[in-house]
């Protein structure tokens, strides 16, 4: 079943380095995430032959916690994408009704989990791309607080949002990873060591009493009449166990898409200049100047989205007009970061759909990409304020998955899983 659905990549297979709670768990790792002597392309033509000489932190976690490695999963070309079509290695399929995408950018992390054929994934989440597949597949995603996991070794796209996390099949799953993956490191100087060495797993008990969670009208205006009406059934389950639901207004969530992806494009022109044929992957050509050979095998190396984003980005931090775009997109951040500190003055934890819909048919979303970056209005709150989100699966509309997302603020991961514990034990 794996390989129609073209879940991974490369296969491969890494024993543990000692024993621990990962044992026997079979775990897929996002293509952008280093593994040493096997190849680590991106989804890109660029990176088609690079093989890192060394393995991620979260890599060597899992190794040393008893996990075994079982490929390289599929993923948008660096991720950048919310349906794995701009793999250079062809789309992923959504286990679930495989004419559908699983979502992206993780697309193929949180498929390797939907189908059983990896026990356990790690995805990567700048603006939504572990929580957004986790949605689309009907699993479990977990976005960590900025900090709280190591990028040592992740490819970046933009470094100032994203974040490693796990995918699982249950929430104890997700959180399990998360107590393996989390602590500072001293190869990421952005890691830290608040929070670390939580019982994560152990918070996934379902127990919301006396807990309150805010739902923002802005993150319930998108949803389709099925996503919203999955959503207001497991509000109703919360309460049931003892929540308390309440309405919260938070100013300046209908600038975050635009915010969004002014820095995240920044961020990755930035980032993305990097490859120029020479040291990574593609070689370049024989002749030309060198203007003339880095064109040539940037032009040959990247797809449209991400040539798209490079574009954007370089013309967002151009002379005349970095203040219009690239800093008026900061400001925005900063601000958003001060209305959800005081939304969470009043709230333990803020809901909304992961995602405003169910999963795309294949083939219908990449011609516009607007659209795209709109249904990520929920998910990239959480990034651009540095906090800690969860997607758990809250039902089906018409046989597809609708997740449910939980906020939380600056590493009270614990309080966020045990919410969806709750979503969890009261939907299965
Ligand atoms: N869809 C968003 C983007 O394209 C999120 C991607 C991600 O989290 N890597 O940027």
């Amino acid at each position: 079943m794996s390989a129609n659905l073209n879940t991974l990549i490369t296969e491969m297979s890494r024993e543990a380095n000692s024993t621990g709670p990962l044992d026997d768990r079979r775990v897929a790792v996002k293509d952008n995430i280093c593994t040493a002597d096997v190849p680590t392309t991106c989804a890109s033509n660029m990176l088609e032959t690079y093989v890192p000489p060394y393995d991620a932190t979260v890599v060597r976690h899992v190794l040393d916690a008893g996990g075994t490695l079982i490929g390289k999963a599929n993923m948008d070309e660096f991720g950048m994408g919310s349906t794995t079509e701009t793999s250079a290695f062809g789309p992923t399929r959504n286990p679930v009704d495989p004419s559908r995408v699983p979502g992206g950018s993780s697309g193929g992390s949180a498929a390797a989990v939907a189908s059983g054929a990896a026990d356990l994934a790690l995805g990567s989440d700048t603006g939504g791309s572990v929580r957004n597949p986790a949605a689309f597949c009907g699993v479990v995603g977990i976005k960590p607080t900025y900090g709280l996991v190591s990028r040592y070794g992740l490819v970046a796209y933009a470094n100032s949002l994203e974040q490693i996390g796990p995918i699982g099949a249950t929430v104890a799953d997700a959180a399990m990873l998360l107590d393996v993956i989390s602590g500072p490191d001293r190869h990421d100087a952005t890691s830290v060591a608040a929070g670390a060495n939580t019982a994560y797993a152990e918070a996934a008990n379902g127990n919301v009493e006396g807990m309150t969670v805010g739902v923002p009208d802005d993150l319930l205006e998108g949803a389709s009449p099925g996503v919203a009406a999955v959503f207001a059934d497991a509000m109703a389950k919360l309460e049931a166990a003892g929540a308390t639901v309440t309405d919260i207004a938070i100013e300046g969530l209908e600038h975050a898409v635009a915010a969004y992806y002014v820095i995240a494009m920044s961020e990755a022109s930035s980032n993305l200049a990097r490859f120029d044929g020479v040291r990574y992957g593609m070689g370049s050509p024989e002749s030309g100047d060198w203007n003339e050979q880095y064109a040539a095998v940037r032009s040959a190396g990247f797809g449209t989205e991400v040539t798209r984003r490079i574009l954007l980005g370089t013309f967002a931090l151009s002379a005349g007009y970095q203040d219009r775009y690239y800093r008026q997109a900061q400001s925005a951040r900063a601000w958003l970061g001060r209305e959800f500190d005081d939304a969470f003055a009043s709230v333990d934890l803020i809901a909304s759909p992961t995602m405003p819909t169910t999963a795309y048919e294949l083939g219908t979303s990449l011609d516009d990409p607007l659209q795209l970056y709109i249904a990520d209005a929920n998910t990239v709150p959480a990034n651009l304020a540095n906090l800690p989100a969860i997607s758990v699966p809250g039902g089906d509309d018409g046989g597809l998955p609708v997740g449910i997302q939980f906020m939380a603020p600056q590493f009270e991961e614990g309080r966020m899983i045990r919410a969806a514990s709750a979503v969890e034990a009261a939907t299965s």
